[in-house]
């Protein structure tokens, strides 16, 4: 079910939105040669205790997990792209590092992730994260009153075929509200036209993400780490945006 917000509602979003986006500002300034993954989850989880914030991610377990998550951050490392389990592992120069966060304060979610790479990067590293950073503007731009859902992935598409990656639509965009994950689903490559029509009080989580020579993903032994089928790096990044009268408004913005 699509639930639409009222402004008063999307205000009541906005404390959440922002301390979503403080943290990641936090672990980026402190993501680094030798720092360990278990450090940046412990820095997220004392800056939730701090808030009195909760995390999406500690007891989520869906069905296909073989437990609860456990950790509060999904950090994953160069060939892992997606949900990536926070390991003892420290970070080494060149690492491409992508960190996807949801909490709820208030009782409302946003959820936001980011990729960097730490100490000396490759081009084709920072060219990566270039094309999801401007795949998740285009999203965000095309989010407009009377567009609809297929504009947003189209949009997205655009910028990742223009760089000459495939794209995988098996994880994607969602609604955002009192839970992390919503209807609508917003995949990354769809038809202009299509799906559903964005009206004013929808909020929903837009995430490109992209590997460099596959599309193809597979399970880490750890049973959530999401790693790329030829071992080629990932990038992803995300906001969560309310689409408003007055444009899209990034609830996540750093
Ligand atoms: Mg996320």
């Amino acid at each position: 079910m699509i639930e639409l917000r009222t402004h008063a509602e999307i205000e009541q979003m906005k404390p959440a939105g922002r301390f979503v986006a403080d943290v990641l500002t936090r672990l980026l300034e402190v993501a680094d040669v030798g720092v360990n993954l278990l450090e940046l989850d412990a820095l997220a989880h004392a800056m939730i205790r701090a808030r009195g914030a909760q995390s999406c991610y500690i007891d989520y377990h869906p069905s296909f997990g073989a437990m609860p998550f456990g950790k509060v951050l999904c950090t994953s490392v160069n060939d892992a792209v997606l949900h990536g389990l926070p390991r003892d592992y420290t970070l080494q120069d060149g690492d491409l590092l992508s960190v996807d966060f949801a909490a709820a304060v208030d009782g409302w979610v946003s959820d936001s992730a980011v990729s960097v790479v730490v100490g000396t990067a490759a081009q084709q590293d920072l060219d990566l994260i270039d094309t999801a950073s401007r795949a998740l503007d285009a999203g965000i731009a095309a989010a407009q009153v009377g567009a609809r859902v297929g504009d947003i992935s189209a949009a997205i598409a655009a910028v990742a075929h223009a760089d000459g990656l495939s794209i995988n639509t098996d994880f994607g965009g969602h609604g955002v509200g009192r839970t992390m994950h919503g209807d609508p689903h917003v995949p990354n490559n769809g038809r202009p036209g299509r799906g559903y029509p964005l009206k004013p009080g929808l909020v929903i989580a837009i995430e490109p993400w992209f590997l460099q020579t596959t599309d193809v993903l597979y399970t880490d032994p750890d049973g959530w780490t999401l790693r790329s089928g030829d071992g080629s790096r990932g990038a992803h990044m995300e906001h969560t945006i309310a689409i408003t009268d007055r444009g899209p408004l990034v609830l996540t913005a750093r």
